[in-house]
């Protein structure tokens, strides 16, 4: 029997939570903490040095000896640099382990190393790492010992972003500011703060580590880059939600132990469509704290991983040919009294504050549907977006039966009288109970789902840091919140206007919603005949951050100033050109040192064998066909790694910038696609023995 594990006891036994400040820390100092989490301002240098003194000797309890500023650069992942708690040793030797409220509040990493767009010069390399004190500080075990990690924004020297959390802050703030008017509008007075709430859940890929490490492409580029599809894919559906397998299971285990000791509610658990695929949610919170525990729980699954010999691949598109993974962003707006403003109620028809919400909500994803899809894309989204078993690249919203026809209703008539039921649904069987459909449905295949008091955005990669979906949500809706609040407060007769604005905007917004099936070929017709924007990759929807309406929408609610906006981009085109050029390398040093030379050695197997055997007097047509058509490809693989090398050289020598990613996406790309096309064709025909490495059967199945 195993152990009987306490998740109570162990729940967030390494985060230096509220309760534990509480505990430890004087009244004033506290109250002046919750103080600061609510309502803003800056701890005193005194509190902060008593609060680094607990913190320290929390840390050192729990075998703490580093302590790190934990933050988000613009690569994606997450950074932290290693600081002992050791000081100067005194005459006699002897040294105390110390730590101030200075290196609490502020450290100064060497900056020039992490993507910065041109924000700052190299020569001026002062990056700052400030604490976040809305997310609190925790242990990171790893094999490095006990660290004490502090979230912490980073910023330059002239206070210019440098990472994904000030500006999820900042957007945070002005949806707080502008749904905080919306409330008032309506009378309500108690609530205080207004705040977004963010579940993900994670998709994932777990295969044998010891197989993985046996491919280069796996090493280098997190994905696949060749591989000829094994004989079973996903077509019995037969994963999804299957028996956990026992060596997965462990993993699972161990993962969920590390993240609720981490203050991380891993909640769900389950296989996904995909072999090989599996998915971990845990319950929404403040979206701040939702993105910095979902780069917890990304590390966490890797680590874990490691340990049981299995390697987590969080690639967008690990393997061709199955499903790839995503992150289900789900969204809401909450106030510090419980109220969640997405919550329709029993009678959404009826219920003004809700439809106004929802108004708003259809104008500021109509109107920034371009930036909405910007905020899903990374290179291997590109991979994913728009094949049949992900939301394509087109922003639509899905309200589900009940809803579209209120929406139909006001926009017809200004006036939703009537409400469609849920269907009951009769199981046939006397024991089981009937029970009442959910009238909100489920539409697997929308990009931005309204799924009962909550939006679910399914675009966003399985890899990428949710920082940017939830800054760019944050965003919109706090212009849309702003400029209904702007007319509405003028108005003479709120009755009246609201009720005229809620049928102006969703008139007027009506097109962004679909209700259909998202996969189909159909819908890109249509939405194109409707207007709404279809960009197809990454390099495209950067464009859409320096826009006119981009940086009028950044800048009015300063969430990123221009400048910003044009950093991101230009690190964006660098990243992409840069991922590009390592799989491009990585698939020509594959091709040219194993698996060209595996065809050479069996083509020349193939040769003796014919001649062996027809000598004598055997028949030797197999061989020999085979060996015709396996150098025919041969040859043609061979050409297209010759010309991939080509377009791959002039790339690397291209200036940095728009210009190198869009080489990359159409030069480079197309020619891998061509290299990789003769590539899987010759594995699926070279005698097993001789192929150089694990195959799509082997890493998917055999775990
Ligand atoms: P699904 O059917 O998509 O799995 P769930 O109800 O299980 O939906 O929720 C999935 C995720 O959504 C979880 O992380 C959950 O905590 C989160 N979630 C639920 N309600 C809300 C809400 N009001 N706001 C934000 N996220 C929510
Ligand atoms: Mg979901």
């Amino acid at each position: 029997m195993s152990e009987i594990l306490n998740v109570e006891e162990i729940f967030g036994s390494k985060v230096f939570s509220l309760g534990k400040m509480k505990e430890r820390l004087p009244e004033e100092v506290y109250n002046e903490l919750v103080s600061i989490m609510e309502h803003g301002g800056e701890l005193t240098r005194a509190a902060a040095n008593v609060v680094a003194k607990a913190m320290k000797d929390w840390a050192m309890e729990n075998g703490a000896t580093h302590y790190t500023h934990w933050f988000q650069p613009l690569t994606g992942i997450t950074a932290e640099k290693h600081d002992a708690f050791v000081t100067h040793p005194d005459k006699e030797g002897k040294m105390l382990m110390e730590f101030s409220g200075k290196e609490l509040i502020k450290g100064e990493p060497d900056a020039s190393s992490f993507p910065s767009g041109g924000l700052r010069a190299t020569f001026e390399a002062r990056g700052y790492t400030t604490w976040d004190i809305t997310s609190p500080a925790f242990i990171k075990e790893t094999a490095t010992g006990p660290t004490l990690c502090i979230p912490t924004a980073f910023c330059s020297y002239t206070g210019e972003a440098l990472d994904k959390k000030t500006p999820l802050l900042r957007s945070m703030e002005a949806l707080d500011k502008q749904a905080l008017r919306i409330l008032r509008l309506f009378g309500n007075i108690e609530a205080k703060k207004v705040i977004p709430c963010v579940g993900a859940e994670q998709e994932y890929f777990i295969i044998d580590a010891k197989k993985a490490l046996k491919r280069e492409d796996i090493i280098f580029a997190g994905r696949t880059l060749y591989g000829a599809p094994a004989p079973k894919g996903q077509e019995m559906d037969d994963h999804y939600f299957g028996v956990i397998r026992e060596r997965v299971g462990g993993f699972m285990h161990d993962v969920n132990v590390e993240l609720w000791k981490l203050g991380v509610t891993a909640k769900t658990q389950h296989n996904e469509a995909a072999p090989a695929q599996h998915e971990l949610a845990p319950i929404y919170e403040t979206a701040n704290v939702a993105v910095d525990h979902n780069q917890l729980v990304m590390e966490t699954l890797k680590r874990v991983a490691g340990k049981h010999s299995l390697r987590c691949m969080l690639h967008e598109k690990p393997f061709a040919g199955v499903n790839g993974s995503g992150k289900h962003n789900n969204w809401s707006i909450t106030t510090d009294t419980g109220l969640n403003l997405l919550e329709p109620g029993k009678k959404p028809n009826e219920n003004t504050q809700f439809l106004l919400v929802l108004a708003c909500i259809m104008k500021a994803v109509d109107t920034h549907a371009d930036l909405l899809r910007q905020s899903a894309s990374n290179v291997g989204n590109d991979l994913r977006l728009g094949g049949y078993e992900a939301p394509p690249a087109i922003i639509s919203m899905f309200l589900g039966e009940q809803l579209e026809d209120v929406v139909a209703q006001l926009v017809e008539t200004g006036h939703a009288d009537s409400l469609k039921k849920g269907e009951v649904l009769k199981t046939g069987v006397s024991t089981l109970p009937d029970f009442v459909k959910d009238a909100t449905d489920r539409n697997r295949t929308s990009p931005f789902a309204f799924t009962g008091n909550k939006f679910e955005f399914r675009m966003v990669g399985s890899e990428d840091s949710i920082g940017s979906p939830n800054i760019t949500l944050n965003a919109i809706v706090a212009e849309a919140f702003c400029e209904a609040a702007d007319r509405l407060e003028a108005a003479e007769d709120f009755d009246e206007a609201v009720h005229n604005l809620i049928k102006e905007y969703m008139s007027k917004h009506q097109r962004i919603i679909f209700n259909g099936n998202g996969y189909a070929k159909e819908w890109t017709e249509e939405a194109a005949r409707r207007g709404l924007p279809n960009i197809p990759t990454m390099v495209e929807a950067v464009e859409t951050l320096t826009t006119k309406k981009a940086i009028r929408l950044f800048e009015k609610f300063g969430i990123f100033t221009e400048a910003e906006l044009h950093s991101r981009a230009e690190i964006l085109y660098e990243i992409y050109a840069k991922t590009i050029n390592i799989e491009a390398l990585t698939m020509l040093d594959m091709a040219n040192k194993q698996m060209i030379p595996a065809v050479v050695k069996f083509a020349k197997a193939l040769a003796d064998t014919t001649v062996t055997v027809k000598m004598a007097g055997g028949d030797a047509s197999v061989s020999k066909s085979l060996l015709k058509e396996v150098t025919a490809k041969l040859t043609a693989m061979k050409k297209a790694a010759e010309r991939l090398q080509k377009v791959e050289d002039a790339g690397a020598q291209m200036a940095r910038g728009k210009e190198q990613a869009f080489y990359y996406r159409n030069k480079v790309v197309t020619a891998m696609n061509e290299l990789r096309l003769p590539a899987d064709e010759l594995e699926k025909m070279v005698d097993k023995e001789f192929w150089p490495f694990p195959t799509y059967s082997d890493l998917l199945f055999e775990v």
